[in-house]
């Protein structure tokens, strides 16, 4: 079969006519391939496989493009790289690779194409076009990847036993593929990854959260999360996770399994948005119901405090899976810490008050927190659904309403402590706190406005009940 089509960019006719002049064989092979035949649009990272030297092809291209671009070499893999417009080109010789009980680096020598075909993941990742002038854009699928595609399996080239156990890596990729490209793995390959799960402990946090990215980016994340947890891997990755599993039941009283509910929770948020940082707060926005689960005769299962401790182990996990202590870190945990805050007011009429305070609280991130607690609706009761939904678009238009007339979003107090401090010529102290912390809640409670004239006569008011006197006194 000949796929000349995917070769339409002119940079694939200058790797062709490169290899050439090197008298060496070229091919592309893998994601780009496998991602014009499923028609997922061009790709921007092409991988190159040279018959020989990919270091040496990297350059000869350079040399025979116009803006003569910059070579990145990469010794110890023995791969260069390249940047021509908006597309990354990576060159690398066909090689055959052997791999070591307690490593994902393997011994490496060199190969024939058929070689480095085998050493792919898998079978709809082998697939390689011709660049050779008289063969250009000839398929060459030695496992009939085409048909895999067709069928929309992910299958390895070699046994998968081997090679899972080679890299377990290749793991979470196919479950990663999976998820993305909505395809099944095949029997073989699920059993063996279930077999290998725990070998999942060499590969390094940053390749693993690589993937859970990956896997929380697609449409349906949640195929990927039950297929981490099915084979086993969920509880090396994400313990905190699978502790949410089951349902339990004392003197018939249940409370439902938070690990199925928030797999649907993030499912509803992927239709709502794709900032990952907000699907991360879904994922991770009941973790806190493990530790904290107790059961009462009085009101049966509760969960108190868990939004607290659950954003305490935010931390704990960003650290352990080494991802960036940043703000993204803090975004989640500020979700998670008042993920239950709109379901109760959407449960009753909300207050003008309760909105003020929870758009003082969230600040910036009140619409974040609407779009994850809107996701946590998964009732399966049509009554409450409707209810909770309706109420969550009064709550919406409140928030813009009391934005629009109290400005509490980046709430700053409207008389300063400095002032207060002149006011009662009073030095730094208890007093002051006390007066602005009334200021504040009669703010939110809606008994002030947040208006400048209206705080300073409160402040004067607090201020003489504390015994103060004022300038104004004097
Ligand atoms: P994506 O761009 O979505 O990550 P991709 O398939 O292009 O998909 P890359 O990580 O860029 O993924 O890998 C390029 C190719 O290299 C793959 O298509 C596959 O053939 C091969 N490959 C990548 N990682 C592995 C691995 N761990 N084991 C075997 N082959 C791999």
């Amino acid at each position: 079969m000949n796929y000349k089509d995917a070769l339409h960019h002119p940079i694939f006719k200058i790797i062709s006519k490169s290899a050439e002049e090197l008298q060496i064989e070229s091919f592309v092979i893998g994601g780009f391939v496998r991602d014009f035949l499923l028609k997922r649009g061009d790709a921007k990272d092409i991988d190159v496989v040279a018959i020989g030297d990919g270091i040496k092809l990297a350059q000869q291209v350079a040399k025979n493009l116009p803006n003569k671009p910059k070579v990145q070499i990469f010794k110890t893999y023995g791969t260069a790289m390249l940047r021509h417009d908006d597309i990354e080109i990576e060159f690398v010789g066909a090689r055959k690779e052997s791999y070591t009980e307690d490593s994902r680096n393997p011994a490496v020598e060199n190969g024939s194409l058929v070689d480095d075909q085998n050493r792919r993941d898998f079978t709809i990742n082998a697939l390689a076009l011709n660049l050779k002038a008289q063969r250009f854009g000839d398929l060459i699928d030695p496992f009939n990847g085409i048909k895999d595609l067709e069928n929309k399996i992910i299958k390895t080239p070699l046994n998968p036993d081997i090679t899972y156990s080679d890299d377990p890596l290749r793991m979470l990729r196919a479950i990663r593929f999976a998820t993305q490209l909505g395809f099944t793995i095949e029997d073989k390959s699920l059993e063996s990854i279930t077999k290998n799960s725990d070998r999942i402990k060499i590969i390094t946090n940053e390749r693993i959260v690589t993937e859970l990215h990956k896997i929380l980016e697609s449409k349906r994340p949640s195929i990927g999360f039950l297929l981490l947890e099915t084979t086993g891997l969920l509880k090396h990755i994400l313990p905190e996770l699978t502790a949410l599993k089951g349902i339990d039941e004392v003197e018939g009283q249940r409370h439902k399994d938070n690990f199925y509910h928030t797999l649907e929770v993030v499912d509803n948020i992927a239709l709502n948005t794709n900032d990952l940082w907000l699907r991360w707060a879904a994922l991770l926005h009941d973790i806190g119901k493990a530790p904290t689960k107790k059961f009462s005769k009085k009101v049966g299962w509760t969960f108190h405090g868990h939004e607290f401790e659950g954003s305490k182990m935010v931390y704990k996990l960003f650290k352990r899976l080494k991802m960036p202590l940043n703000d993204k870190m803090k975004f989640v945990q500020k979700m998670v810490l008042m993920s239950s805050r709109p379901i109760v007011l959407a449960e009753d009429m909300a207050t003008d008050s309760a909105v003020r305070r929870l758009v003082f609280d969230a600040g910036d991130y009140v619409d974040d927190l609407m779009v994850l607690c809107e996701a946590d609706i998964t009732t399966k009761n049509p009554k409450k659904f409707n209810k909770y939904h309706n109420n969550f678009k009064i709550v919406r238009e409140k928030i813009v309403e009391v934005e629009e007339r109290d400005h509490v979003r980046n709430f700053q107090p409207p008389v300063s402590g400095e002032e207060i401090m002149n006011t009662f010529n009073i030095k730094p102290s208890r007093d002051i706190g006390i007066i602005k912390e009334a200021i504040k809640e009669a703010i939110l409670e809606g008994d002030i406005p947040n208006e400048y004239d209206a705080a300073y006569q409160l402040m004067l008011e607090t201020g003489k009940k504390l015994g103060l006197k004022s300038n104004i006194d004097l």
